[in-house]
């Protein structure tokens, strides 16, 4: 869509050019079952043999550890539910107030079903209190599951020291990365992870595409059952078209990470316009953050009016996450943050991409600012 400002990379990402190339031939010439024994089968047994191998070097991980599902979302079922069926005589989890709806539904759903989960809450700027973590972890926690990075502000929690604190106490350590590939390192190593999932769509991989690292050694139950693909880990025939693409795409966030020091560098642009705007704040900034993630909160206007005014002008954003785009309540993340109402209903997450130009970061600034003060003069919130 050409003239588009497309400012909702964390919502999804266009499949890059090099990736679709990767694809193509795997539908409908080389289209064969992985499984078969013949030469088509064996063709595409190679080509995902190869994708396990490009997943598994992003992350620093082995091949074997690498299990591929149908989005993050399944990945994250997989995870959560796998570990508590793995242990069945611990029934804690401890996760977080700000993670993505996938995981928050998964533990309600064991919540239901007698499981306790410790829920930590974050301070104004979306951090998370090291000490609370550790003094919730218990003799009969079997899992810490948190996010990498946050979708609606980018914040990044300290994996690397929650997964020191996981390991000392012997409980498992689940992250979602799925906004954290391609916009910053991601090491199972460093991390201490003993799952982590990601999505293909984030990182210019094609969508409907996931993966599940496990560490070796980890015993978690499938629920998946089927032909036996994934080496029992996951049933379902391969999507041989998605996972070649998901390696390419794997491969390509790998070499092009140095960039994001780029699209950093943009970003800092776009907040500082903004912030020349009266009574804005950008939420989140006193704590690390993704390179490529503003949310920017305007007192006194609605996020949805501005997110419709801007779509009018050709410019893609969201107002928080892509799944609360509709509902006018301030999101779970906003209110964990404890954001006055004032601001929380006027939010905007601005998320750039490898594709962002200057031209169209000064575009978005000369559009919002005249946008909030229309919105201004017309809401009943304006002061
Ligand atoms: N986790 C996080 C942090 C996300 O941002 C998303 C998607 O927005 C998901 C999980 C779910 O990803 P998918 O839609 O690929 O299942």
């Amino acid at each position: 869509m050409s003239g588009l400002i497309y400012l909702d990379h964390n919502a999804t990402t266009p499949v890059a050019p090099e990736v679709l190339d990767a694809m193509l031939p795997w539908f409908s010439q080389t289209f064969g079952n992985a499984g078969s024994a013949h030469a088509l089968g064996h063709l595409s047994d190679g080509a995902v043999v190869h994708a396990r191998e490009q997943v598994a070097a992003l992350l620093n991980a082995s091949p074997a550890e690498i299990v591929f599902t149908g989005s993050a979302t399944e990945a994250i079922n997989q995870a959560i539910r796998g570990a508590l069926e793995a242990q069945p005589q611990k029934r804690h989890v401890v996760t977080t107030a700000v993670e993505h709806p996938a995981v928050q539904a998964v533990l309600q759903h064991e919540a239901a079903k007698g499981v306790e989960v410790t829920v930590l809450g974050v301070d104004g700027e979306g951090r998370l209190d090291l000490a609370a973590v550790e003094a919730a972890l218990r003799p009969d926690t079997v899992l810490l599951s948190v996010m990498a990075a946050n979708n609606e502000s980018g914040v990044l929690f300290p994996v690397a020291e929650l997964g020191r604190i996981a390991k000392a106490k012997g409980v498992r350590f689940h992250v979602d990365a799925t906004q954290a590939i391609g916009k910053i390192p991601v090491d199972v190593v460093a991390w201490d992870a003993d799952l982590l999932n990601l999505s293909a769509h984030k990182f210019q991989g094609p969508k409907g595409v996931g993966a599940l690292f496990i560490r070796r050694g980890v015993r978690i139950k499938p629920f998946l059952l089927g032909g036996g693909q994934e080496r029992g880990r996951r049933g379902g025939t391969e999507n041989v078209p998605g996972l070649v693409g998901l390696g390419a795409a794997a491969e390509r966030a790998a070499r092009l990470l140095p960039e994001m020091d780029r699209v950093r560098l943009l970003r800092d642009h776009l907040e500082a316009g903004l912030q020349a705007i009266p009574e804005v704040r950008i939420l989140g900034e006193g704590a690390p953050r993704l390179p490529n993630t503003t949310l920017a909160a305007f007192a006194g206007v609605e996020g949805e009016a501005l997110l419709l005014k801007l779509n009018q002008q050709g410019i893609c954003v969201s107002t928080g996450s892509a799944c609360s785009t509709g509902h006018r309540e301030p999101s779970h993340v906003l209110r964990a943050m404890g954001i006055p109402e004032a601001y929380a209903k006027g939010t905007l997450r601005l998320s750039l991409g490898l594709s962002t130009t200057e031209a169209e970061i000064d575009r978005a600034l000369a559009v919002i600012p005249p946008l909030v003060t229309e919105l201004r003069s017309l809401s009943p919130f304006a002061r």
